[in-house]
């Protein structure tokens, strides 16, 4: 398949062109960007960085825990939860939500990340009956779009809803979230140093239709105890939490983030990668989206990182290129897939 020497965007990426030496119209849009308002971005992050070190101080020493950080057992997260423990040295609390197809690798990473730093972790969520029912049901429609695009998102939020739910209960000022910049796809490169990650009053207002229409929104029946998660009491919305994002204010740099982690020994070699620390429903939304779209769905994030010299091109061009010989032939992440597709009783939709 036919890709951008500089981002490996493919052929059949929607809008694609590629001019005579490969590089696509994609590269030389931000190629131009970055010439004319690279200075200013810079300029913007670092008053975003005053803000972030005036907001933690402000916060510091208030309440039992400074701040929530939700952990994934992924790069980001953990090296995030390092971060505010050991040099900004705050009290912090880490949650995860276990949706019940979390991969192994990130279970580990978490058990060894909260135990290094001395940390205390909470696991908190709907329950597994919920994810499955959620999960099933998206699965099963066949959208002609993105799959990872239309769910993801839905999980997301239930974790961000859980992150105010205990942070509500504790009082718990804000939650941390290790949302890399290109993680917020939405904003495109207009404002890459947006601090605070939903708005407050964009949160207030979809916490508040969760309360009253939560089966609208995940489309799925839900049980009692289901819908009694989903609500929350005018008293607890008083200590409604902030949501930060601290990698659009600070330097984001995978490669630091990976020795800092390996190092620390927060995270045993290997395990830092992202396609052993994802989630197992990933795996069959990656392997289905490749399949319809013959992109990957995360093809452009990772376009943005090669671009930014995130990643090792080369080393990361190959691995794409055995991945998508593997979906192809049915042998990738085999195993795992369907374990999940059992789980989920969809074994003959796929
Ligand atoms: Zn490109």
């Amino acid at each position: 398949m036919k890709k951008c020497t500089r981002c490996l965007l493919p052929e059949t990426f929607p809008g694609i062109e590629y001019d005579p030496d490969n590089v696509c119209n994609y590269c030389l849009k931000w190629e131009k960007y970055l010439d004319r308002k690279g200075n200013d971005l810079e300029k913007a992050r670092a008053r975003s960085q005053v803000r972030l070190g005036r907001f933690i101080e402000n916060n510091r020493g208030k309440q039992e825990y400074d701040c929530l950080v939700c952990l994934s057992g992924g790069k980001d997260s953990t090296y995030l939860l390092y971060l505010l423990k050991e040099e900004y040295k705050l009290n912090v609390l880490a949650y995860t939500c276990d949706t019940g197809f979390m991969s192994p690798a990130a279970k580990r990473n978490i058990r060894r990340t909260v135990d290094k730093l001395g940390v205390d972790h909470v696991w908190k969520g709907p329950g597994e009956e919920f994810y499955k029912k959620l999960y099933a049901h998206w699965l099963r429609q066949n959208p002609d779009s993105s799959m990872v695009r239309i769910l993801c998102p839905k999980c997301i939020i239930v974790t961000f809803f859980t992150a105010a739910k205990i942070a509500m209960e504790k009082q718990i000022p804000y939650v941390a979230l290790g949302l890399s910049p290109v993680q917020t796809r939405f904003l495109k490169y207009k404002t890459p140093n947006l601090l605070f990650f939903p708005q407050r009053p964009l949160f207030f207002l979809s916490m508040l239709s969760f309360k009253w229409f939560p089966e609208k929104y995940f489309r799925i029946p839900l049980g009692q105890e289901e819908r009694e998660f989903f609500t929350f009491s005018w008293e607890q919305i008083k200590h409604m939490p902030r949501f930060i994002r601290p990698f659009s204010a600070l330097e984001y740099s995978i490669k630091k983030h990976n020795s800092t982690i390996l190092d620390k020994g927060l995270i045993s070699p290997g395990d830092e990668h992202p396609l052993h620390t994802n989630c197992l429903i990933n795996l069959v939304m990656l392997k289905r989206d490749f399949l319809k779209l013959r992109y990957s769905p995360y093809a452009w994030e990772f376009g943005r990182l090669y671009r930014e010299n995130q990643l090792d091109i080369e080393e990361w061009s190959l691995l794409e290129e055995r991945l998508e010989k593997e979906i192809d032939s049915g042998l990738f992440a085999k195993e795992e897939i369907d374990s999940v597709l059992e789980r989920l009783d969809l074994t003959p939709l796929f």
